[in-house]
């Protein structure tokens, strides 16, 4: 077995990225990503502190807009639109969850399709479809990229996803087909869920629910990604996998904190180079 150390990869990663932004801002173009955080939610905080770190990290200017908890739709719109008009922004992320006053979709949806680095957009998702994309949400895009660090071949094997959401579910089971894995996705209807991931050999658990996946579920020899963020019973960070179970029947796995979380922020990074390069 063999822990997959998402810290090393992001290091990896984070270290080329810096490269690419230090060359565009000796070419005049320097890059930037507005952070818009609405509200007290702490674990936002945590995500939006952890982002605004790993700009610094590459040399990204972060710009944070913290708007107070009883914002309404209309002000974080007109926020956006002047954003979506400043040159020195480049990237415009949005934390989610909002307050619930407020129109989540009217507000990913107004936010321009080339500075849309979370690729939220229908635009953006869509794309991912066809595989001609610029930008890949930041979840799956990081696992892949683990993957291949890892140079674990997706190709032709059996690959299930659990979870079916906009951000992480579906988009992962796009990557792995255009990767030309066989690829099912399973939810909270599926029957014999346990059958179908036992004949897995890269299991994808994007549920949300603390040690979900057990031992029984995973074939001997299997490659299990964690995607899950949980808080257990003492208030600790959890994954979806049972790790101590069945971390000695896998050939990889991904630990929760440090396998899968880096590597969101780290494709957030890269998606918003991405757009500073197409900007310039
Ligand atoms: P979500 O929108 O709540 O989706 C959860 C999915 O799990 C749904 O498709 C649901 O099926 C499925 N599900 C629930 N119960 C099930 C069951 N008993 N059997 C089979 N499937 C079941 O969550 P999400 O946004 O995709 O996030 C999933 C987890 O990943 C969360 O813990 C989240 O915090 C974490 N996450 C981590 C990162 C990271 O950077 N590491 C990034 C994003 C999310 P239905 O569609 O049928 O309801």
């Amino acid at each position: 077995m063999k822990i997959i150390d998402g810290k090393e990869v992001s290091a990896s990663v984070r270290e080329e990225i810096a490269e690419q932004v230090a060359k565009l801002k000796n070419e005049g173009k320097k890059t930037g990503l507005a952070v818009i955080i609405v509200g007290n939610n702490p674990a936002s905080r945590v995500y939006v502190n952890n982002k605004k770190k790993g700009c610094e990290q590459v040399g990204i200017n972060s710009y944070e807009y913290a708007l107070p908890e009883e914002t309404k739709t209309e002000d974080i719109l007109s926020l956006i639109d002047k954003l979506n008009k400043d040159d020195k922004v480049d990237g415009i992320l949005c934390q989610l969850p909002l307050p619930e006053q407020i129109d989540e979709e009217a507000v990913i949806n107004a936010i321009a399709p080339d500075k849309d680095v979370d690729a939220f957009r229908p635009e953006n998702t869509g794309h991912i479809m066809t595989g001609d994309y610029s930008f890949l949400p930041c979840t799956p895009a990081g696992i892949i990229e683990l993957l291949k660090f890892y140079d674990i071949a997706i190709e032709g094997k059996e690959c299930v996803v659990i979870g079916r959401s906009n951000i992480v579910g579906k988009p992962m089971a796009m990557l792995l087909l255009h990767n030309n894995g066989t690829v099912t996705i399973c939810h909270s209807r599926s029957r014999n869920l346990k059958d179908i991931t036992s004949r897995a050999d890269i299991l994808v658990a994007a549920v949300g629910k603390e040690k979900f996946v057990t031992k029984d579920m995973v074939k001997d020899g299997a490659v299990v990604i964690d995607v899950g963020m949980n808080r257990d019973g003492n208030g600790k960070l959890c994954g979806d996998v049972d790790f101590e179970n069945i971390k000695d029947k896998c050939s990889y796995i991904t630990p929760v904190p440090g396998g899968v979380g880096p590597m969101t922020i780290t494709m957030l990074l890269k998606n918003t180079l991405t757009a500073s390069q197409n900007h310039k």
